[in-house]
């Protein structure tokens, strides 16, 4: 009506416009973009046989890592089997989890110039230097120990649980006054 006539009819466009524009600048100075990680190499050994031969009992409603397959803690998600595994580690979608980029970080001069000069050393001795021979030696060390470690933590874990099941706490004067307190010698 009175404000057609008096006003130009660009005026609310370019109000908006407006307004637009700074919720668009709100918004991206709220969410920066994502800066991620170069990828990296994998300081671990990927277990795939840890589980090999054992038999374990699926049902198809248990939670994800009790059922059969490979499951990933940092995805929560489920595997079938060894080479999708490996695939699913080696993706995008993992790597993001870890919050890396499936960009490796470029290498300096001294870092190639040093893979030059460890190649070259290889070269000579037919396949490996000493210091791989050593540090081949050592991992497997620590491998074995590590190894050790988990067996024994796993046997008193067990030891542990048996004896829980096989005797509930008692009190010895109570233990006695029933007549247990004498189960050893009784025996003899
Ligand atoms: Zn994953």
């Amino acid at each position: 009506m009175a404000q057609s006539s008096n006003t130009p009819t660009g005026v609310d466009n370019t109000f908006r416009r407006k307004f637009d524009r700074e919720e668009n600048q709100f918004l991206s100075m709220r969410d920066p973009p994502v800066q991620r990680k170069p990828l990296k190499h994998r300081d671990y050994k990927v277990d795939l046989e840890s589980r090999l031969g054992k038999t374990q009992v699926v049902a198809p409603v248990a939670p994800l890592n009790q059922q059969a397959g490979y499951y990933c803690s940092v995805c929560e998600c489920l595997v079938k089997d060894s080479a999708n595994y490996l695939d699913h580690i080696n993706g995008k979608k993992h790597q993001r989890g870890f919050g890396m980029s499936m960009r490796s970080e470029r290498a300096t001069l001294e870092q190639v110039q040093q893979c030059f000069e460890n190649l070259k050393k290889r070269k000579h001795t037919g396949g490996f230097t000493e210091q791989d021979f050593d540090e081949r030696i050592m991992k497997q060390q620590q491998e074995e120990e590590e190894r050790k470690l988990q067996h024994r933590e796993k046997k008193k874990e067990k030891k542990k649980e048996k004896a829980a099941e096989e005797e509930p706490e008692m009190d010895p004067d109570v233990a006695s006054m029933m007549g247990f307190g004498g189960f050893k010698s009784s025996k003899k």
